[in-house]
């Protein structure tokens, strides 16, 4: 598995849900694309530059020590996803076409925020004959997540997670919980218990491929 699709409806996500596996894999020397759908402009607050999440997410990819043609940010308009859904799949499309992803990782078909619906639902329309489709954790968002996959990560994979997420300083100030290390810490730990690891990050498996 070398090349891998990365599906952010809004810049932050992928780091919350499977940001300890981003790491590890840029560290296995995987062939990495990330699609970032909004930037989410109209929910920052009046006083912040509207391309801070942009900023910040690039700032992110830079941390990582991603290229530039390792990230496509779209700027569709936060919680109207729904409104551009046909384009949304054309775009996943195109990228299916070019990048030929081995393994895609997205939102949970059980993700009720509605912006993940969406990009959920068009992964599986564009992906579900050719690549292997898992979803990451956000359990503020499900009632219900099937812990199917573990990828275990090290404590270095973890503070990488927390440091890149440290970029969102728009989000650290709005003091979400789930951005708090004793949460991402605490996550990792109760997913490495179900695995006999220290730390580990859950997904839900939505088809897999072995070739
Ligand atoms: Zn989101």
């Amino acid at each position: 598995m070398e090349r891998v699709l990365i599906l952010s409806p809004h810049t932050d996500d992928a780091e919350l849900g499977c940001g300890a596996t981003i790491t590890r894999f840029i560290e296995e020397g995987k062939n990495i694309l990330w699609v970032v759908f909004s930037t989410a402009e109209e929910s920052l607050p009046e006083d912040m530059a509207p391309d801070t999440l942009e900023t910040e997410f690039r700032n992110v990819a830079r941390n990582l020590k991603l290229n530039a043609d390792s990230i496509i940010i779209n700027h569709f308009k936060v919680r109207y996803l729904h409104e551009k859904r046909q384009e949304i799949l054309e775009l996943l499309v195109k990228i299916r076409n070019s990048f030929d992803p081995e393994l895609v990782i997205g939102p949970s078909l059980n993700d009720f925020h509605q912006d993940h619906t969406i990009v959920a639902n068009e992964m599986v329309r564009a992906f579900k004959s050719h690549s292997s489709i898992i979803s990451y954790e956000l359990p503020w968002n499900h009632i219900t997540f099937n812990t199917q996959l573990f990828f275990k990560v090290t404590s270095k994979h973890l503070e990488q997670k927390i440091n890149i997420l440290k970029e969102y300083k728009s989000q650290m100030k709005k003091e979400r919980s789930y951005f708090s290390r004793d949460f991402i810490r605490g996550l990792a730990i109760t997913r490495g218990i179900q695995v006999n690891a220290d730390f580990a990050e859950a997904f839900e498996v939505i088809k897999w491929i072995e070739s």
